[in-house]
């Protein structure tokens, strides 16, 4: 694909061109195994020798159509799909750190991100320090030990709705010889490319707005391809010494360091743990991000006319979006994503929890829904809902206040979405 194309460009055409005859489309190749002529074919595939499919728990032809769409999307020279965000998250995270090692991460990440590296990844052996993201480069600084492997945040925090200072991340980590890790879930490509900022690997849950339409749970690594590992041999021995399961193949010189890091993670992770995003969500995904940029266009508009009508109304306590100018984040948005961030807001009432319960209860267009970010709004009271297990104290620890409701704006017209809101609250 021709370079200095743009993103609207990138989200129809890159990834899939077809030969002359050939579908227009991104054919859904629903092939479990492919076939050849000898042995010797296939022998040369598991070498890691010459390239093909040869069954689709490593690699998909479908899949890896919309992986090099969404890498060309973040200005990566390598990317992956897998099952769910989750997936992507631990695949990339598992393939640098082992048992012994330990990983540096903002606190104001995804729920499920911080079970992962808090519990999971620490059963695993594989410790973790959080980082408030608004730390000074000293505070951030003292969290690293000589056995961190990767420092990680999201763009736009889920649910907190923070911005990273990328500059800031990569700067610290690059200082400690290692990659940044950034979660781009929330703010997409098309508001925000993190490469561009100095982050080295990119995850996504495609499951949000890249599908958004609530139709496929995924995810996708993407590589900037810019990391040398080969400066630190001794700190990614996985990606810089002989793998034993494919006689002896040295990631780094096969496949250079744009391509060592996710055809790793293939191989290795991928084979062994199997979390593939399946060819149908992969079609599914395709089509959600050729509409991309003009979904995200009324996401954003959409959240930053229902922003500020909170801000106005008198029965609204506070409202946090990154769009609204005297937001603590106002300023780093600007910076990092000055065409908008993400369709996600979160409020509180006057009249605390109960309020919120009643507001919700009253709401007719938006609905009730743990998901965010897809074409429906959708709203969320946590401490009645995903956080019922927690007191009071315990969920203003974890800056899910008991008052918090978080709004996914979607794609209807915003004067019927604040009438509805306005209705609701006029309820309290
Ligand atoms: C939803 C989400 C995930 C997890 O993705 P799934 O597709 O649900 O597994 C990870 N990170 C962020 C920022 C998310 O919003």
């Amino acid at each position: 694909m021709e370079k200095n194309l743009h993103l609207e460009t990138l989200c129809i055409q890159a990834g899939y061109t077809p030969g002359n005859g050939e579908p227009r489309q991104i054919p859904i190749i629903q092939s479990t195994t492919f076939k050849y002529a000898t042995s010797e074919d296939m022998g040369k595939l598991f070498d890691l020798e010459a390239s093909g499919y040869f069954y689709s728990r490593l690699q998909n032809p479908t899949c890896d159509a919309v992986a090099a769409k969404i890498a060309a999307l973040e200005g990566g020279t390598a990317a992956m799909l897998t099952g769910s965000g989750q997936a992507a998250n631990f695949f990339a995270m598992f393939n640098i750190a082992s048992c012994g090692d330990h990983i540096v991460a903002s606190s104001a990440i995804y729920g499920g991100s911080y079970n992962l590296l808090s519990v999971t990844m620490k059963r695993m052996g594989i410790d973790v320090t959080f980082v408030n993201p608004d730390c000074t480069e000293e505070e951030l600084q003292a969290a690293f030990r000589p056995n961190t492997k990767l420092l990680f945040g999201e763009t736009i925090a889920n649910p907190a709705l923070t911005v990273l200072d990328i500059e800031k991340f990569a700067r610290v980590a690059h200082a400690n010889g290692v990659p940044l890790f950034v979660d781009n879930t929330f703010a997409t490509p098309v508001n925000c490319r993190p490469i561009e900022w100095g982050a080295d690997i990119v995850t996504h849950s495609t499951t949000k707005y890249m599908d958004g339409h609530a139709s496929a749970v995924g995810g996708c690594i993407v590589d900037s391809g810019k990391f040398d590992w080969t400066k630190y041999p001794d700190k990614f021995p996985g990606l810089c010494t002989p793998d034993d399961s494919y006689h002896g193949v040295t990631y780094t010189e096969r496949f250079g360091i744009e391509g060592a890091f996710i055809t790793k993670c293939t191989v290795q992770l991928m084979r062994d743990l199997g979390s593939i995003q399946s060819p149908q969500s992969a079609f599914i995904l395709n089509l959600g991000l050729e509409s991309l940029p003009f979904r995200m266009k009324q996401h954003c508009a959409n959240a930053q006319k229902i922003a500020e009508f909170l801000q106005g109304n008198e029965k609204v306590a506070w409202v946090k979006y990154c769009g609204l100018k005297g937001d603590k984040y106002y300023d780093l948005a600007q910076k990092y994503m000055p065409n908008g961030s993400c369709g996600v807001i979160s409020f509180g009432l006057q009249g605390g929890r109960s309020a919120a319960e009643t507001f919700m209860k009253h709401l007719k267009l938006g609905s009730i829904e743990t998901h965010v970010a897809d074409s429906r709004t959708c709203c969320l009271h946590p401490a009645s809902s995903t956080h019922r297990q927690m007191t009071d104290e315990e969920l203003d620890a974890a800056g899910v206040g008991a008052d918090l409701i978080r709004l996914s704006c979607g794609l209807e017209d915003a004067g019927d979405l604040i009438a509805d809101l306005q209705q609701a609250i006029a309820q309290v």
